[in-house]
């Protein structure tokens, strides 16, 4: 058992209070019949809004034309929050996700920065989680095997700053392989980690078969240079030949997209996006529902352990503590088109043609997956240099913002004065071109205990611009990104 006393004892006493509130804290909605007698048959719909087949971009490494480009690209494209075949749904953009690793968050300007993952996130994208440092590789010779202690140390780190910077103090459930490697996965439950897509198609998998290995996806690789290969140059490279089976989820991946409509790369995405919008979406058949695959996995789950019934009048769902949050679609059937059915409250939707009637809830349960335990805030960020508390700080870890390469290979060390006067060293670490810029770290967590800080000095070297000091305790005034 490699896990440090103190995190098991936290982890401990974070269990013991979920088993005692699992009945007290269900997510209960409600919405009562204007008729009691009425007594609907009524059940889960396979997908939100009752759609038939879900679509998603995922986008790797954090290119900032994910924000300047894509978000408005795919966002041309449309589908409504209706029922198919029912009118007068709400237009809503196509959507993915971002698969992040914080290593090279606003490394340059050809970064996703801060500013523009907020951006991303108020478009409806979600964050996915790509490691810390982009680490580990099956192939290759050597290949990059990490041991359990380096995957912990890059998910404890990326969950953290997730769910610090932009989840509000939850973290992503979805996960992208780096470079393939899947020895992530042994970590998963300790992570609150539900599923994780890889390169490689065909472009996805089935959301109402209980068999599919959420933790294994297949994602229909379209990067320019495969893409337009011999065997693979058409504009539905890896989309379902006979279309989308009921349940499908296509996720479509790319390393970017080319922001230049002359582009052979633009206009092989137009013409796959005219025909999935054209066939499906609000101008078609509208059978597609688009969301980031977290949303998409969240209601698959969130479906198979919610309960619903009406009872005396009264349609009730209930989602258990143990599902992941999402809002879910309801399906009546057998109201009289003459029964008036009052707008539910609080942002729930309601649909209905002949005798069905569809209802959307609002968001149920909470978004994301906690925080890994302890919790760390961002205490400081300021001059990489010297760095003197006002009181002693108990130190989960050091990020170092670098930029520019070094002439040559430079050891890093960061000297701390603890609390009781004595000293200790993070590191060395080696300063080199590797990725270019990005976000060292001189982690204290999840491996050893907190250290008591009172000074911190970073050796100097010209390349290192910024310092982020990380402290353990939940947010309450969190020091932004920058
Ligand atoms: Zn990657």
């Amino acid at each position: 058992m490699n896990v440090p006393l103190f995190l098991r004892q936290a982890c401990l006493s974070a269990c013991a209070l979920a088993l005692l509130s699992v009945s007290a804290n269900a997510a209960d909605w409600s919405y009562p019949l204007p008729d009691k007698s009425l007594a609907p048959e009524v059940s889960i719909c396979p997908l939100l809004y009752d759609k038939t087949w879900a679509y998603s971009v995922e986008i790797d490494d954090g290119p900032a034309s994910t924000a300047t480009f894509s978000a408005d690209f795919f966002a041309q494209y449309r589908f409504t929050d209706a029922p198919p075949g029912v009118p007068g749904g709400k237009s809503m953009p196509v959507v993915g996700g971002a698969a992040l690793f914080a290593y090279v968050i606003a490394a340059n300007h050809s970064y996703l920065s801060p500013q523009t993952i907020r951006e991303l996130l108020a478009k409806g994208w979600g964050i996915t989680n790509h490691s810390y440092s982009h680490i580990g590789r099956s192939w290759g010779n050597p290949p990059e095997i990490l041991t359990s202690e380096q995957i912990r140390e890059e998910l404890y780190w990326s969950q953290s700053i997730f769910a610090h910077d932009y989840g509000e103090g939850r973290a992503p459930t979805h996960f992208v392989y780096p470079n393939g490697y899947t020895g992530y996965a042994q970590l998963f439950g300790e992570f609150g980690l539900l599923s994780a897509s890889h390169v490689g198609g065909p472009g996805g998998c089935n959301m109402l078969d209980e068999k599919t290995v959420l933790t294994s996806m297949p994602r229909a690789y379209l990067d320019e240079g495969p893409w337009s290969g011999k065997n693979n140059d058409t504009p539905l490279h890896q989309f379902p030949k006979d279309g989308p089976q009921p349940g499908h989820l296509q996720i479509d991946f790319t390393h970017g997209n080319n922001p230049d409509p002359e582009s052979a790369n633009q206009k092989r995405w137009k013409a796959r996006m005219d025909h999935i919008s054209a066939r499906y979406g609000k101008d078609g058949d509208d059978t597609m529902w688009s969301a980031p695959v977290q949303s998409v996995i969240h209601y698959t789950l969130a479906r198979r352990k919610a309960s619903v019934a009406v009872k005396d009048g009264v349609l009730k769902v209930t989602l258990p503590d143990d599902a992941p949050g999402s809002p879910l679609t309801i399906r009546l059937e057998g109201i009289p088109e003459a029964t008036q059915m009052p707008a539910p409250q609080g942002g729930a939707l309601l649909y209905r043609k002949g005798t069905t009637v569809w209802i959307t809830t609002p968001f149920l349960g909470k978004p994301g997956t906690a925080a890994p335990e302890p919790r760390i805030r961002r205490d400081f960020t300021g001059p990489a240099g010297t760095h003197e508390f006002a009181s002693p700080v108990q130190m989960a870890g050091v990020q170092l913002y670098h930029i520019g390469k070094p002439e040559a290979e430079t050891e890093v060390r960061i000297l701390l004065t603890l609390a009781d006067g004595t000293t200790q060293t993070l590191g060395p670490k080696i300063l080199k071109a590797a990725w270019g810029n990005g976000n060292l770290l001189f982690p204290v967590l999840p491996h050893r205990a907190p250290l008591s800080v009172k000074k911190i000095e970073v050796s100097s070297a010209r390349e290192l611009k910024r310092m982020d000091v990380w402290v353990v305790g939940a947010a309450d005034k969190p020091v932004a990104a920058k």
